[in-house]
């Protein structure tokens, strides 16, 4: 489970124990109002590089990555209300919530957030008049679009076709509205490309990054975004957390993008592609097994109905791995350290249990 898709590079890597044990030496933390330090620079830098944005926001944590491109857009706007698609998933804050897709598991919390606009799920294959919805929608006075780049995750784990993407973007913009991305379940390399946005081959004004940043040792996000956006916003952006940009965070994450981009990742996130599915392709003709998919490290089995936790979970450990399935999906998103035979053994105890 890589920790909820964040320890990409496994447990204890001694880069990034290196890392922190470097920075904890020089010091743990300082308030990031009126001071700055090197390790949010450094990663600043590098985040801007990677990815082309002019400017970085660091947040506590994915959540609150999501609470800040949703203030960034209604300060810049003055608009409080956003769009979005059903299926979502963006976090367990309010405004994080009021984006998840309603009938999901903060359904029970619908009468505390605010009401925004929601249309259909992205499709897995197109058909006519499926942005239809969108364009009816975005005539609407909106701060924002915001959506996960082709793989909807916590709220289904399930893909959507990349040009419904870009055409959403294309009239996001011919609206005048601002897009954003949230790439915390969806960044680095997990979905086979760097970003999940660059299967649509297209960019948002605003970026949220987390979970896999610091490669799964210490909660941060990033808000990147754009000159233009951040002149927009005006003066002082109204944000101001106790620890905002940790440095222990800062250093870490840096030493963890830095691990990522020194290696071959594409490769290997390719060969655990492959090794999903040869793996988890005996699990499609088992009884209640509705679907397996597979999409760069992520490997689904979808049953029919929901699991029962209390049965499958010791099954799953007893055949060798631990592995946390929720609802209908029995999933995995390995660490990118795994061998073949790591592999091997993931799929072999997901396919075994549920036989
Ligand atoms: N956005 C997405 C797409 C996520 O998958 C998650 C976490 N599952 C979040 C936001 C929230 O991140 P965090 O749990 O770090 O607050």
């Amino acid at each position: 489970m890589s920790s909820w898709w964040a320890a990409i590079h496994g447990y204890r890597h001694p880069v990034l124990d290196a890392a922190l044990h470097a920075q904890v030496d020089r010091f743990a933390h300082v308030m990031f109002g009126g001071l700055t330090h090197a390790p949010a620079v450094e990663l600043a830098e590098l985040l801007t590089g990677i990815t082309g944005f002019d400017r970085v926001f660091f947040a506590d944590s994915g959540s609150v990555a999501v609470e800040v491109a949703l203030k960034m857009c209604v300060q810049a706007t003055g608009v409080p209300r956003v769009l979005t698609v059903r299926g979502g998933y963006h976090g367990d804050t309010a405004g994080a919530m009021s984006v998840t897709d309603p009938d999901g598991m903060h359904g029970l919390f619908r009468g505390h957030v605010v009401e925004q606009v929601f249309v259909s799920k992205p499709p897995s294959e197109r058909h006519d008049g499926d942005l239809d919805e969108v364009r009816a929608a975005l005539t609407r006075p909106l701060a924002c679009v915001i959506v996960e780049p082709i793989v909807q995750g916590a709220g289904g784990m399930r893909w959507y076709d990349p040009t419904w993407l870009a055409e959403l973007v294309g009239l996001a913009r011919a609206a005048g509205v601002l897009v954003v991305f949230d790439e915390i379940a969806t960044g680095f390399g997990r979905t086979g490309q760097l970003w999940g946005m660059d299967h649509a081959h297209v960019r948002p004004d605003v970026m949220c990054v987390g979970k896999a940043l610091t490669g799964g040792t210490m909660t941060l996000g990033a808000v990147l975004t754009t000159d233009e956006l951040g002149e927009r916003i005006g003066g002082a952006f109204m944000h101001g957390p106790t620890f905002m940009a940790n440095p222990l965070a800062c250093a870490v994450a840096r030493a963890s993008v830095e691990l990522l981009l020194d290696q071959d990742w594409r490769g290997t996130v390719g060969r655990i592609s492959q090794e999903l599915y040869d793996g988890l392709a005996p699990a499609a003709d088992l009884p209640g097994v509705a679907e397996v998919r597979v999409m760069g490290a992520i490997g689904v089995i979808e049953l029919e109905q929901d699991c029962d936790m209390s049965v499958l979970q010791p099954r799953l450990v007893a055949e060798g791995a631990w592995v946390r399935p929720f609802g209908r999906l029995v999933y995995t998103m390995p660490p990118y350290v795994c061998t073949t035979e790591d592999i091997a053994v993931i799929t072999g105890a997901m396919v075994r249990a549920l036989a």
